[in-house]
């Protein structure tokens, strides 16, 4: 047995439907800008050279439902209703007619953001982390397997703030797409079973409220309602 200092963090779990199993999260990958509308809103441009990529910690990783801390050190704290995917297998050089094969199954997350933080960050040319791996900021609801997901290329993704809809769009509108991302990524980390891909959310991102329920999903994989407290 190993001797240990202190028992070492379990590792984050996803729920899967249909399975008492547990997911056990290994990494959390995001894509940036993958909506074209989406980066226009934040003053950017979409070019189609290189997707980019930023990380959270899987102990960031918080179930869609109940309540939702709202982040200590912003003023500005955002909703990113996102499609998510999880791995059961990886490798490097993935060819993007292979890539779909390693997908274990789907999710609705939201990117919880430090959008004052990250502002901040892009103009003094620093880096996001505290403005993207934040506590209780990977939002997801429990994974759909693969077999039960209609589409990961198309669908409504939507969200809601207290009833009024904010992001509407289809994952068609997705920049970059899943297997596309992966092929990406997997010549950049040598990819792994239990690593999560948040692939970018569309337009219409907000701040949230203390006290504001969030509503969203993607159509066929799934729909979560929360409090942001
Ligand atoms: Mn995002």
């Amino acid at each position: 047995m190993t001797d240990y200092l202190f028992e070492p963090t379990a590792p984050a779990t996803i729920p899967i439907i249909g399975s008492d199993k547990l997911y056990p999260v290994n990494r959390i990958f995001c894509v940036g800008r993958n909506y074209e509308a989406h980066a226009a809103e934040m003053g950017a441009v979409v070019d189609r050279e290189a997707p980019f990529y930023f990380t959270k910690s899987p102990t960031t990783l918080v179930m869609a439902e109940g309540e939702i801390a709202y982040a200590p050190r912003t003023e500005n704290y955002h909703y990113e209703m996102e499609l998510v995917f999880a791995l059961k297998s990886g490798g490097t050089n993935i060819a993007e007619a292979d890539a779909l094969t390693h997908i274990y199954g789907c999710a609705a997350g939201l990117d919880m953001t430090r959008r004052d933080l990250q502002n901040k960050a892009k103009e003094n040319r620093k880096p996001w982390d505290t403005a993207k791996d934040v506590d209780e900021s990977a939002v997801i609801t429990p994974l759909r397997q693969m077999s039960e997901v209609p589409s990961v290329a198309s669908g409504r993704i939507h969200l809601s703030q207290n009833g009024t809809v904010k992001q509407d769009a289809d994952l068609s509108e997705m920049v970059w797409s899943v297997p596309e991302i992966i092929a990406d990524l997997s010549t950049m980390y040598t990819l792994q079973q239990g690593d999560v891909i948040y692939m970018g959310t569309p337009a219409g991102v907000g701040a949230v409220s203390r006290g504001d329920v969030l509503a969203g999903g993607v159509d066929g994989i799934g729909d979560f309602e929360l409090k942001i407290v």
